[in-house]
């Protein structure tokens, strides 16, 4: 079935045509505070209701509860830290000022608003620590670590006011929660589980995504790809999109699989974002989740395995699809992995993406064990890696 959001309610914090009206003419003599695009993605993903039951960013309070018991105040499990540093005084004179009771307009590098926050609290909090509690690490080498140190050491909680939504980074519109809900209905679906993912696919993601598809107990597969902020050496939102649409189209029933964008930052916090990105799923309307090995890692932070076991630690209302790494193996002829296939490592070949685009670099045809050879064109398009 469809779950219910998590903590029962979807939030909806978007200001209604006649509010933004109202807001419209009031903008002008509010402070504006231009906020890290991270935080506009967290603003406008709170304001839709992707992250039920959030009403706004966290406070203090919020932020030690989820920090060192992976749980909101009420026991709700929650792990990453949704909070909202402020802007550097060179960046927003004035706005280090605010203080509780206050309201501010957090506004997008060209200066357009996108919410209102009505700060509840302005408060400090030590960012190595956070980085530490949150991802594991204090180590800058980390990038969601690095971001954390790079900004200011005050927050601002509050319940916030979506003004708009954001401009779409791929080359269609990104559903919210509710309309995707809606979209599950109208195609008769009732157990859909969600894949996580930041890239193009390959051999080895279609692997898990057709082991999914034979379950019984799941209607159709939701392709949900995290096309938020971009570094380079990332594939572009909509050549993720395009190349998972070839996939759809050439080897999917276009009935039991939807390719949409999610437009959040990624957190490279292993276990902690695993759980963190199947609540967001499950507020999507998703009562399954796929988690394969390293889900949500990044260099060699976290044990592969600990983004399955921290389902057993916390039941967010969400069932967790759990699968080891995979390969092809050719002594099988088949995509395998260490539980149905005995053979050693010379007789498998590995698909990891490094590998996937070092080929693709140096002009390279793939083998379609490796990459679908559908899939390869899309990803060949001049641009499709960002270099700067
Ligand atoms: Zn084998």
């Amino acid at each position: 079935m469809i779950p219910p959001p998590h903590g029962g309610r979807l939030v909806d914090r978007r200001a209604s045509a006649a509010e933004r009206a109202r807001r419209e003419a009031e903008l002008k003599d509010l402070p504006k505070a231009p906020v890290f695009v991270d935080q506009l993605y967290d603003a406008e993903k709170i304001g839709i209701g992707a992250y039920s039951p959030l009403e706004g960013f966290m406070g203090a309070e919020e932020l030690e509860s989820v920090l060192e018991h992976g749980r909101l105040p009420s026991g709700l499990p929650w792990s990453m830290p949704i909070h909202l540093p402020v802007p550097e005084a060179k960046a927003a004179p004035g706005v280090q000022e605010l203080r509780a009771g206050d309201e501010v307009a957090l506004v997008d590098g060209d200066g357009r608003p996108v919410a209102l926050l009505r700060i509840e609290e302005s408060f400090r909090f030590d960012r190595p620590a956070m980085a530490r509690r949150a991802y594991g690490t204090e180590d800058p080498a980390h990038p969601n670590v690095a971001d954390i140190l790079a900004q200011g050491e005050r927050a601002w909680g509050g319940r916030l006011e979506l003004l708009r939504r954001l401009d779409t980074v791929g080359n269609r519109p990104e559903p919210g929660p509710a309309e995707l809900r809606e979209e599950f209905g109208r195609l008769g679906w009732r157990t859909v589980a969600a894949y996580q993912c930041r890239n193009p696919p390959h051999t080895a993601h279609e692997y898990l995504q057709r082991l999914t598809l034979e379950r019984e107990e799941i209607d159709g597969l939701l392709v949900h790809p995290v096309v938020g902020r971009l570094k380079r050496g990332d594939y572009r939102p909509d050549v993720i999109l395009d190349a998972y649409d070839a996939l759809v189209a050439a080897y999917y029933p276009a009935t039991r699989v939807i390719v949409r964008p999610l437009g959040i930052t990624m957190r490279y916090g292993g276990p902690r974002a695993a759980l963190f990105l199947a609540i967001v799923r499950k507020n999507y309307g998703c009562a399954a989740y796929i988690v394969g090995r390293d889900q949500a890692g990044v260099g060699r932070y976290y044990d592969p395995y600990a983004c399955h076991r921290i389902f057993d630690t916390f039941d967010i209302g969400v069932v967790p699809l759990r699968y080891e790494e995979s390969f092809f193996c050719r002594k099988c002829g088949w995509m395998a992995s260490e539980k149905v296939c005995p053979h050693g490592a010379a007789e498998r070949v590995q698909t990891s993406q490094t590998r996937v685009r070092e080929s693709l670099a140096k002009g390279e045809r793939l083998p379609s064990e490796i990459l679908r050879p559908e899939v390869a064109e899309v990803l060949r398009r001049p641009g499709a890696v960002l270099t700067s």
